[in-house]
């Protein structure tokens, strides 16, 4: 009894110490930008993840009792509902639980580490493992403060599952039995696609049950409760389903029942279409490579926004070992410590399909790598725990097993030290947003690239048309129309749009508003009906208003937003490529100015050289502040002829040299150059990086 409890201490205490380190090294971030206010909002480092908007939206939305039909904020989701909670009961602002929640939540994942290796009768083995998976690589990445994403739980949650399923077969004590159960509750609630990992773990202990443990009645009481645990029904009737078929195997009396329980639970899985989500993920995984064409109607084409993100294809070796253990000789040896710690310990081929979904990175992307870090740390830390065993004396034990994890702990310590990312949004952003909340209605939409969505929403709660979650080719269309178009079609085109987003939520049509559009001001063709936005058309009737949100940091991405109209909707053709140039890097050379590699500003008549040749400009405009910060613009026309126009933006230090399209874009009228039309838009907000216009029809 008493060592018992000493090796509980000492759990403990390994928990406790590799739980502070693991947060103490999240604050490093918090350290590097403490001065930097341009990251703060009300006193508090905003989140530097996208996404996190959402769920932020959500909790705000949960915390207010205020949610409109078709806002499209999560109130129903985990991560919301248990942010909103915290926001609740502890007494901090909203902006410090959602900055700080990745912090604690994903420090908790070294408890099952320690408990794994605690059942494996080797607790060392788990505080190294805690120590280094804690603060690995990508698990970094993906958990840092401020990377308020389902990722936080993502990994504590199996490797919650996998310590129970290890006790469960090791021990057979009933007590695992609940918390494997209700594990899967827990993980499903929180990350719906959790169920591909799930069944896995399912079928392991399956075939595992049918090879080695055929007569223990105890494996099909695990297999029954999962079972109820991952069927397709909804979470309470599961919670009920567990909790009754526990209650039932704890009584000897029932055993009997248990191969007519587990049998019953095979039937209602299959009945209820628990099988269907795995098949419905790997049509997903099939299918969602194909740009997509409507079945029926017009078969229009649009871009996907796949096609715009790198495929992962080919991922360097070193990148993807950084990434699972934070250097490649670190992962070699990791590699061969889990198989060494499987060899040993058979149970440990639990693990596999945490490693198999960590690998499937070099398929799947590098956001699976995280999956494969506490196994790996796992493999390495038993490794050096049975070097330590082997050392003459008890002082070279401690000695080596500290000076190695030193050594597998810094590369990783290096890697947090080098990532500064960025908040989403910087300070003036967030004013210009906070000022269109106090003058917008819940019911406006402001219109954006996708990316902006989630923010916009949050800090401003108003709609938007695309976001995160909403980017298809159809969908990012019109908003791409709109931003790189001239002014009068871009205005005509978003009332259109809005109004017709807020149509469909009634009516579900399965195809796009553009094609609706064409057919309702007949055309056949969406060109002919494109072409007709230039001039007066009867538009649908006003129900809300429309803003435009166009931050300066839009211009790196121009060129990929134009890609999204940059096609012929009737056959998938896609049209030339603009002209568009961006340096921020250039530099005085006598009577030139070089901008690029192989493209220079003739100081005497502001012609263009480029390729050695020289190209007349068409305008050159110098824009600027004053110290009021007052906008103030200078335009020369050079030559009508020409087709590219140069932009200093001196305030940013920018050059722009645009072509005729480009130049006459929504975008860069109203952003760069506050050129707008007064019969269809007002500015709003209107500070160097963001300006907000409102549509006036
Ligand atoms: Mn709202």
């Amino acid at each position: 009894m008493n060592n018992l409890t000493k090796e509980t201490q000492k759990t403990l205490i390994y928990i406790l110490i590799a739980f502070t380190f693991s947060v103490l090294m999240r604050m490093i971030w918090l350290y590097q930008f403490q001065d930097m206010e341009a990251f703060k909002h009300a006193g508090q480092f905003m989140i530097n993840t996208n996404d996190g908007y959402y769920w932020a939206e959500g909790a705000r939305d949960i915390l207010s009792g205020i949610s409109q039909k078709n806002d499209l904020s999560p109130i129903n989701s985990a991560v919301s509902q248990l942010t909103a909670f915290f926001a609740f009961i502890l007494p901090f602002s909203f902006e410090s639980v959602i900055l700080f929640m990745p912090v604690f939540l994903s420090s908790l994942l070294v408890i099952p580490i320690v408990l794994i290796a605690r059942v494996l009768n080797n607790l060392e083995m788990g505080f190294i493992a805690a120590l280094l998976a804690s603060i690995t690589w990508s698990y970094y990445n993906r958990t840092m403060v401020g990377y308020y994403d389902t990722d936080m739980l993502n990994i504590v949650l199996p490797m919650f599952l996998l310590w129970s399923m290890i006790g469960a077969i090791q021990t057979n004590e009933k007590k695992y039995l609940i918390i494997a159960a209700l594990d899967i509750l827990i993980y499903r609630w929180w990350y719906p696609q959790s169920y591909s990992l799930e069944f896995s773990f399912f079928g392991l202990i399956l075939v595992y049950t049918l090879i080695f443990e055929r007569k223990n009645i105890y494996s099909y009481k695990l297999l029954a409760i999962m079972l109820f645990a991952m069927i397709g029904l909804d979470d309470l009737t599961r919670l009920g389903l567990v909790l009754v078929s526990f209650y039932i195997f704890t009584q000897k009396k029932y055993d009997k029942y248990v191969y007519y329980i587990f049998t019953s639970a095979i039937v209602l899985f299959f009945v209820s279409g628990g099988f269907s989500p795995i098949w419905a993920q790997l049509k997903g995984y099939i299918f969602s490579r194909e740009a997509i064409v409507a079945d029926e109607g017009l078969k229009l084409h649009f871009f996907a926004v796949i096609q715009t993100i790198r495929e992962a294809g080919h991922i360097p070796f070193e990148t993807f070992a950084n990434r699972i253990s934070g250097h490649s000789v670190t992962f070699v040896i990791s590699i061969l410590g889990y198989l060494f710690l499987a060899y040993r310990h058979r149970i440990m081929l639990l693990a596999l399909p945490m490693v198999g979904l960590g690998f499937l990175a070099s398929v799947g992307g590098l956001r699976f790598t995280i999956y494969a870090v506490p196994i790996l740390a796992l493999g390495i830390a038993f490794l050096i725990t049975q070097i330590a065993q082997n050392m003459p004396t008890k002082k070279l034990k401690y000695l080596s097993m500290v000076a190695f994890t030193l050594m597998v702990l810094y590369p990783n310590y290096q890697h947090i030290e080098s990532y500064k990312v960025p908040t989403v949004l910087n300070s003036n952003e967030v004013t210009g947003l906070s000022l269109l909340k106090e003058k917008a209605q819940r019911e406006d939409y402001t219109i954006a690239w996708w990316d902006y969505g989630y923010p916009i929403r949050y800090y401003s709660d108003v709609k938007t048309l695309a976001d995160g979650g909403k980017h298809a080719g159809d969908v990012n269309f019109p908003v791409s129309f709109m931003l790189t178009s001239p002014q009068e079609e871009a205005a005509r085109l978003a009332r259109l749009d809005v109004e017709y987003t807020e149509k469909n939520f009634e009516s579900n049509r399965s195809y796009s508003n553009i094609e609706q559009m064409t057919k309702d001001y007949g055309f056949s063709d969406t060109n002919d009906f494109l072409f007709s936005l230039q001039t007066y058309i009867e538009l649908p009737s006003k129900t809300r208003d429309i803003y435009f949100y166009l931050p300066y940091n839009m211009l790196n991405i121009y060129p990929t937003v134009r890609k999204f109209s940059n096609m012929n909707l009737m056959n998938g053709e896609k049209q030339k490529e603009p002209f568009y140039f961006i340096s921020r890097n250039f530099r005085e050379i006598k009577d030139k100015i070089q901008l690029g590699q192989n493209i220079f500003i003739n100081k005497k008549d502001l012609s263009l050289e480029m390729n050695g040749k020289r190209v007349a400009t068409r305008r050159f405009v110098k824009t600027s502040y004053n110290e009021d910060k007052k906008f103030y613009k200078d335009i020369k026309l050079l030559d009508f002829g020409a087709g590219l126009s140069i932009i200093y933006m001196s305030a940013y230090n920018t050059f722009l040299v645009l072509d005729e399209k480009s130049y006459n874009s929504l975008y860069i009228q109203l952003m760069v150059l506050e050129e707008y039309n007064k019969e269809f838009f007002e500015p709003v907000v209107a500070n160097p990086f963001l300006k907000i216009y409102k549509l006036k029809i």
